[in-house]
């Protein structure tokens, strides 16, 4: 599928659930609503859509949130869609807080899923505590651990937050060195309301990489993953640090991504609010034909760019849905 600028779209991210076990500040209100059970697609229209992409041309498929491990019976979706790689499907990942990893390693490894993003925002145990208002550092650090030990690559994901986990870069970058995993640090986007006021909270991550310079050696690399990041070789510890950068630089030229979610909604772009309703598509008994229809139809309007802006005069977000709608 190539989008109008020229953009060849072979990146599905399907966020499974608006549901999760935490309540991280940047993410989610303290007091979420969440969707009622008949708006969310059973694991089996999930997987009919997700099909719907493998046969347009679809090469990597993200599995995330909400928090995905947390959705009944999920691994039925691993299952199914695991076996579709090497037959046309390259690649299949989860993004993940980690909580359930301890649980699901092995069986995701067993699936076919090969590498794992685990959000971790810091390494102190009452820090982590307040960030995401419920969670327990050491059953995120068990579930890391437990990942690596199925022999799942790990990329931990951290966003930076101005007075809360900047003075942690150079810990976290030396720990991820000594267990073998690489780093993605990410700015935060004013995405759904908060309880809080997440100007507050933005961070430059040109600040972080040059703050990082004085004590480690980046060097360029062109590795890339199918996703937005822009990655560096710590050369002291032989790992990756990547940037993602939504605010300060424009990442959308190389935009290879749509976003399903858990309510069966296409959305052509992070940023901005147009959708493809599949859901309707499919309840209404719409065919295979008609769902591939719906989706190249929706491609045809994926729009150039967003323009996230951090306004300091309104008191709203850029985007009203919240990161767990549309996954990150
Ligand atoms: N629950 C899983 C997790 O936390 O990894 C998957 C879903 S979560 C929405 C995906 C990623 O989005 C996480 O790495 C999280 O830190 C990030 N995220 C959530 N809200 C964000 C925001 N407002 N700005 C930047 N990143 C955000
Ligand atoms: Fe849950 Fe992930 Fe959002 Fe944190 S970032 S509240 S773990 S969905």
């Amino acid at each position: 599928m190539i989008d109008p600028f020229g953009r060849s779209i072979t990146y599905l991210r399907v966020s499974v659930t608006d549901r999760c076990d935490l309540r991280c500040v940047y993410c989610m209100a303290e007091d979420m609503t969440f969707l009622p059970k008949a708006e969310v697609l059973s694991l089996e229209e999930l997987d009919r859509i997700c099909s719907a992409f493998i046969r347009l041309g679809t090469k990597k498929i993200r599995i995330t949130g909400g928090e995905p491990l947390v959705r009944r019976d999920v691994m039925t979706l691993f299952g199914s869609l695991g076996r579709r790689i090497g037959a046309g499907l390259d690649e299949l990942t989860v993004t993940t807080n980690g909580t359930q990893l301890a649980r699901y390693a092995t069986a995701l490894r067993e699936a076919g899923v090969r590498r794992v993003n685990v959000s971790l925002d810091t390494l102190d145990g009452p820090k982590f505590k307040a960030i995401t208002r419920l969670g327990r550092m050491e059953q995120t650090l068990d579930g890391i651990f437990a990942a690596k030990a199925a022999g799942l690559a790990v990329k931990i994901n951290a966003v930076a937050m101005k007075g809360v986990n900047e003075d942690e870069f150079d810990a976290m970058l030396a720990w991820c060195g000594e267990h073998s995993f690489d780093l993605c640090l990410i700015e935060t986007m004013p995405m759904g309301d908060i309880t809080g006021d997440r100007t507050d909270q933005y961070l430059p991550l040109s600040i972080v990489r040059s703050r990082l310079r004085k004590r480690w050696t980046l060097s360029e690399t062109d590795y890339r993953t199918g996703g937005p990041a822009r990655y560096f070789t710590v050369e002291e510890t032989g790992r990756r640090v990547g940037f993602i950068t939504p605010m300060t630089h424009n990442f959308c030229e190389s935009c290879n991504r749509v976003r399903l979610t858990c309510t069966g909604t296409l959305y052509m772009c992070l940023g901005q609010d147009d959708q493809a309703d599949l859901r309707r598509v499919m309840r209404s008994g719409g065919s295979d034909d008609a769902l591939e229809q719906a989706i190249v139809e929706a491609i045809g309007r994926k729009p150039k760019g967003h323009d996230f802006i951090i306004d300091r005069r309104q008191d709203r977000p850029a985007v009203a849905r919240h990161m767990s709608v549309t996954g990150g």
